[in-house]
């Protein structure tokens, strides 16, 4: 079992082990096993949310950790990628890039560090930012909490993907009266390291409601077409060299007969030559030998992901930019106009760090807890946006899964902006949690998941949340309440999804509902509820925003129409805080568009 699975789940047992003691004047291991089985039923169908909440904890940290052996044993876990070893971290171990890889990152820093300018995060918004500052020729550190692994250091998808890359292994949540899991990235390159590569831009009605009800300037679609098209071309963003994923297919195809809007979206991705060779082959050939041969490239994944440490910080880097990993940035302080930074290193321990102009790009949940932990509050972190999302796993006849799946790339937009669904991520672990709910199905995983694969409804929502430093803690409190509308946009997304699927032919679907049952049929539709149920819905979220929202309207927004903090001639955002609301598709090209245009800004250019 992983290392960082290990303490938690010790824990949990021996909370369980004092309840069971109550109830039965035993410690719950020494139970029997029907007793025990009994014991866990009753805390999964308690009325206490707290119980039915550290029951499912206690599932999903054992589903990992039963499912972590399949993964080493996966035929993606090859040599090519060996792992860090422990305690790599902090260390320069392993396959984290080493100072000497380039002069430019700093392994052990001084204790005390002066710049013109600091971009505190490395995400998406804080890459795009310090390069171009860097590229202008300003003096600019680049601070990261995590450590900088190249993409190739793990197989993507991966618990071990999860345990360098992900903040806290994966395991945070949105409070609530229903929890959202919720998960970051938490290294050099940020989200962008571990995310689809799906890419989007701004849809323009959103772009539009933001100009009248947040009065944002110079963000139309017109102002921001340059923006995204530098982007696109510098990510490479275009469409797969071939056919996508068989379970991906399958939504797409069914939604195009039901006459819904479905398409595959584009992802930043380089793809090697050998895919280009594949797709003119295909080009020549009937659609069948298409897929065969272009299923073929895609399994063997021929190209890379563009993530930041494959564009912006090597760039950053070439440009003299200086970067400092494995650093987190605990407050910050203005003094005389300049900024003074308390930071931790992995091993150096506390650093000073000063600078006359400060970016914070920390992304939606911890840019808002560092800047109110510093004690700037006006309108931060009061107006959390993300997209929840329900997930169901759908069991068809044929196989429709693979160990090279890769990443599914189609979206139904028929009913956008109020829910769009897709596919999502199918490998073994990915199913057994989204089982969690159907624990008396929950061996089909291990005997079926070639014909299984995840589905998802995504709403834009209208529920907002708060984010809230914790004394003493480093992880905020994250609140997030989702409104009636909310859970019947969902159920209603749930349902079409499950109407979609039976039309392709599924045999099984099992839906993240707490007590909801499986679905066999077509029929069994009307078992689904048409408002989501209060605390039984499994929801989860990778897209988080608007916790520090842009624009001129002063009332609502914590930043000007370009960033700057209102209140600040010298501290910036540049992240997914900015967005004002959720802009209902996946949210990186907007971040990325909306960081180009206020850093050119900035210098001047535009
Ligand atoms: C699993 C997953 C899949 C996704 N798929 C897609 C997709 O297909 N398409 C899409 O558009 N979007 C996707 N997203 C969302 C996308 O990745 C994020 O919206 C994007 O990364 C946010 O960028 P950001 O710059 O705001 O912050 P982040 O990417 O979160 O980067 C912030 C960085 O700052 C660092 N940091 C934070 N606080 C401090 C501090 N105090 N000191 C030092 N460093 C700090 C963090 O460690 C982190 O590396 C996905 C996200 C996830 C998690």
């Amino acid at each position: 079992m992983t290392d960082y699975l290990r303490t938690p789940l010790k824990a949990l047992t021996l909370g369980f082990d004092l309840l069971g003691f109550f109830g039965n004047w035993k410690p719950f291991h020494q139970l029997s096993p029907v007793a025990r089985r009994r014991q866990i039923e009753a805390w999964k169908s308690s009325s206490s949310g707290f119980k039915r909440d550290l029951i499912r904890y206690y599932e999903s940290l054992a589903t990992l950790a039963l499912y972590s052996r399949d993964l080493s044993e996966s035929p993606h876990a090859t040599s090519a990628h060996p792992l860090p070893r422990r305690g790599g971290e902090g260390r320069g171990e392993g396959n984290i890039k080493q100072p000497g890889d380039n002069l430019n990152i700093i392994g052990i820093p001084n204790r005390e560090l002066r710049h013109e300018i600091v971009v505190i995060g490395s995400g998406p918004g804080g890459a795009i930012t310090a390069c171009l500052l860097a590229e202008a020729g300003r003096n600019v550190l680049l601070i990261e909490e995590g450590p900088f692994y190249s993409l190739a250091s793990c197989v993507p998808f991966t618990k071990e993907e999860m345990v360098q890359k992900y903040r806290n292994g994966g395991q945070t949540v949105a409070m609530g009266t229903n929890k959202i899991a919720y998960v970051e990235g938490r290294c050099v390159g940020g989200g962008s390291e571990i995310n689809s590569g799906l890419y989007h831009r701004t849809p323009p009605d959103i772009l539009e409601s933001w100009r009248k009800e947040f009065q944002v300037d110079g963000s139309n679609e017109i102002d921001l077409l340059p923006h995204f098209e530098a982007c696109e071309k510098e990510l490479s963003v275009s469409l797969l060299p071939g056919t996508a994923p068989a379970a991906s297919l399958k939504l797409h195809d069914c939604a195009t007969q039901l006459g819904w809007k479905s398409f595959e979206v584009p992802r930043w991705f380089r793809y090697d030559a050998n895919g280009s060779r594949r797709r003119e082959e295909a080009e020549t050939k009937d659609e069948t030998t298409v897929r065969l041969l272009t299923s073929a490239a895609t399994e063997r994944g021929s190209g890379k992901r563009q993530s930041m440490t494959e564009t912006y910080v090597p760039r950053f880097l070439n440009a003299g930019g200086q970067l400092l990993p494995l650093t987190r940035v605990q407050t910050i302080h203005q003094d005389g106009g300049r900024w003074t930074l308390f930071a931790q290193h992995a091993s150096v321990g506390a650093l000073r760090i000063e600078s006359e102009t400060l970016f914070v790009c920390g992304g939606a949940v911890q840019t808002p807890t560092l800047l109110r932990r510093s004690g700037i509050k006006r309108n931060i972190g009061n107006s959390l946006r993300l997209h929840p999302t329900i997930k169901l796993v759908a069991r068809f006849s044929d196989v429709v899964n693979s160990a090279h799946m890769g990443v599914p790339v189609h979206q139904v937009k028929e009913f956008a902006p109020r829910f769009s669904f897709g596919c999502s991520i199918s490998t073994p672990p990915y199913l057994a949690l989204g089982m969690i709910d159907h624990p008396e199905h929950g061996n089909v995983v291990r005997h079926s998941w070639q014909q299984m694969a995840n589905y998802y409804a995504m709403i834009t929502g209208e529920g907002r949340g708060t984010v809230r430093p914790l004394p003493g803690f480093r992880d905020p409190l994250v609140r997030y309440t989702l409104t009636r509308n909310d859970r019947r946009d969902l159920a209603e997304g749930l349902h079409k999804l499950t109407e979609a699927l039976f039309a392709s032919g599924a045999v099984a679907l099992y839906p993240g509902i707490t007590r909801g049952g499986c679905l066999l049929r077509p029929d069994d539709l009307a078992k689904l509820p048409n408002v989501l149920p209060n605390a039984l819905a499994s929801l989860m979220t990778i897209h988080l925003f608007s916790s520090c929202p842009m624009g001129e309207n002063k009332t609502k927004c914590a930043v000007d129409s370009f960033g700057r903090l209102h209140g600040f001639k010298n501290l910036f955002v540049a992240d997914a805080s900015l967005l004002c609301t959720a802009p209902g598709v996946n949210p990186q090209g907007s971040i990325m568009a909306l960081a180009r245009r206020n850093a050119l800004r900035f210098l001047g250019g535009h």
